[in-house]
């Protein structure tokens, strides 16, 4: 599994580095946002260094899975599935990607604007 010493969440994926863990398994971390913009504000991100959405491919598919299920575990588990929620990912700076490892935002417990600015 690729793993960049330097990469935040790479050290947190694993535990070298601390976050406010809310789901942990072999492929994919969950932890809370440090600056949340919402009530419900995680993020989702695989163990394995991947710098960005414009990387993946079919090899990902097992770790997406996974996390597309672990997340909609946190949203009904948070109480903003039925209301409704966002998941959502930027990809390079000019979508206000500020951490160069995939993750994706759960936000929810507000109304969610769209289309996202
Ligand atoms: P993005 O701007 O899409 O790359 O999202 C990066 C997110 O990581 C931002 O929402 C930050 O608040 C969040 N973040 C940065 N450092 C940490 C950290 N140590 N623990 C939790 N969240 C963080």
């Amino acid at each position: 599994m690729s793993y960049d010493e330097s990469c935040l969440f790479c050290r947190i994926g694993r535990g070298e580095a601390s976050a406010d863990m809310v789901h942990e398994d072999d492929l994919v971390v969950a932890f809370r946002d440090i600056s949340p913009k919402a009530p419900t504000h995680v993020l989702l991100i695989p163990r394995e260094h991947v710098i960005s959405a414009a990387e993946l491919g079919q090899q990902h598919a097992e770790m997406l899975g996974r996390l597309f299920g672990v997340a909609a575990k946190l949203a009904r588990d948070a109480g903003v599935a039925d209301e409704g929620f966002r998941l959502v990912t930027n990809a390079g700076p000019g979508a206000g990607q500020s951490v160069n490892h995939l993750h994706f935002h759960l936000l929810g417990g507000r109304a969610l604007g769209w289309p996202p600015g």
